[in-house]
């Protein structure tokens, strides 16, 4: 039987309850159980105006921005309509049923503005850490890193060739300007001495990359997790160019920014090849006591049939190498250079054998058939690396292994789920602030699911 036609028939006066129609177990709840946004206004009390209209609430704008990282709303626009509409949303932002939602211009002139000045998302990413810490969600123990590419808002099809440089037409744009200022950063343009194959006009700090899984070439930025293995809770986050000498300084600054923040410096760090360069291990093993689970960078591994270095026995006593006609090589045969040698500019001492010892050795075809003498290299951060392939051979080095995988995980979900797989905003410092919110919003929902599941095991 056809029902009647629905008539809509406003009442006069509704008793609604916002409160009572949020379910209980939508992830909102639990995120706003544990997101402590309470200094947001103390924070930016010195950047608004003391006269003047009233502004919109600056928490109300955070708490926007974070439903739309949570929730994978990327257009600030489409944010905008989402809270109007969405009844847990509202409730989330504090709006009430009838609460005013800011128009999505507000938030342009913002993040552009005082929450950039401030450091306002920074200061939002640390306390959601420090609320991870205090409960008990950071071990401590073991810390993972990892970079993912992601697409820079940048068309590929424009662009010019790097070497040629910024156009004067347009260097008064934010993004050229930005790109100007870290030139010489390390995590950016003071990273590599080579040139980018094509710099974008509206975004010339990304880097123009191709990606080895889809072979396709775009600008790019990349964005670096450190995360506590316990829990995959992300201590800390920064943005750089997409090539690896960047990952691996901003790897450097992200450990010493959780040591001062936090006062955390883990017993070992997981990572992969990328890591294992001789001065990053050094830096991990010498300078900050941490244990390198990190495969170490080596190329020494001969595949034409003649002897790699892992055929020569290193004799720390007598500073030499043992090769396999149990002959020596030295790094200086003259009593007394060493004390004047200086250190060598790439980092790498070299032992050499005698020429009379390979002329006359029966292996030389094996080991040096074009030289007249064989030469095995050696970096100063030998020591380093010795101590990352000592840790190789461990179990601890295969959990390791695992709980890398925490570090892709957490990118799979960023980009699959919560729709993070190019950027909105422009220049290094819009890419920051993106991925700020993102690993934001990624512990807040991580530290709601385990307040949840904490609540379910708990006995009643
Ligand atoms: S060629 Fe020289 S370095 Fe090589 S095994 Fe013979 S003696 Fe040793």
């Amino acid at each position: 039987m056809m029902g009647d036609r629905q008539v809509m028939q406003e009442g006069l006066f509704y008793a609604f309850n916002l409160e009572s129609h949020v379910p209980g177990d939508h992830l909102l709840r639990a995120i706003d159980r544990v997101v402590n946004l309470e200094f947001v206004r103390e924070h930016l009390k010195t950047y608004y105006s003391t006269t003047g209209r009233p502004s919109v609430d600056p928490e109300l704008m955070i708490r926007m921005l974070l439903v739309g990282y949570c929730f994978g709303i990327r257009s600030e626009r489409r944010l905008c309509e989402e809270v109007h509409l969405n009844l847990a949303y509202r409730w989330f932002c504090r709006l009430g049923l009838e609460g005013v939602v800011p128009d999505h211009s507000t938030f342009s002139k913002n993040r552009h503005g005082r929450f950039r000045e401030s450091g306002l998302l920074r200061e939002v990413f640390e306390t959601t850490v420090r609320q991870c810490i205090v409960d008990g969600l950071v071990g401590s123990e073991g810390f993972a890193v990892d970079a993912s590419t992601i697409e820079a808002n940048a068309d590929r099809s424009q662009g010019d060739i790097g070497s040629k440089g910024i156009p004067d037409a347009i260097r008064h744009r934010r993004a050229v300007q930005e790109y100007i200022e870290v030139l010489d950063d390390a995590a950016f343009g003071g990273a590599s001495t080579v040139a980018p194959k094509y710099l974008s006009p509206v975004d010339p700090a990304s880097r123009w990359t191709r990606t080895f899984r889809s072979g396709r070439a775009y600008y790019s930025y990349s964005i670096n997790y450190l995360i506590d293995c316990q829990n995959a809770i992300i201590v800390d986050v920064e943005g750089s160019t997409a090539i690896r000498q960047a990952e691996v300084t901003v790897t450097k600054r992200m450990i010493d920014r959780v040591a001062r923040s936090h006062g955390i410096v883990p017993k070992r760090l997981a990572g992969d090849t990328a890591y294992g360069s001789a001065a990053m291990l050094n830096w991990l093993v010498e300078d900050k006591g941490i244990e390198p689970h990190i495969p170490v960078f080596d190329k020494s591994e001969r595949k034409d049939g003649t002897f790699s270095r892992g055929d020569f026995i290193y004799d720390a006593d007598e500073d030499r190498y043992i090769c396999p006609a149990g002959k020596d090589l030295k790094r200086y045969r003259v009593a007394g250079r060493i004390a004047k040698a200086q250190p060598p500019k790439d980092d790498t001492y070299r032992y050499r054998a005698r020429k009379a010892d390979c002329d006359a050795c029966s292996l030389k075809p094996r080991c040096c058939p074009k030289e007249p003498l064989r030469k095995v290299p050696r970096s100063i951060y030998e020591p380093a690396r010795d101590r990352a392939r000592e840790i190789a051979k461990t179990e601890a080095y295969y959990v390791s292994r695992c709980e890398r995988k925490k570090v892709e995980m957490l990118f799979a979900h960023l980009k699959n789920i919560l729709k993070l797989d190019r950027l909105r905003l422009r220049g290094p410092t819009g890419a920051n602030d993106e991925v700020l919110l993102a690993a934001t919003a990624q512990n807040l929902r991580k530290m709601a699911k385990l307040s949840i599941q904490s609540q379910q095991t708990s006995p009643a």
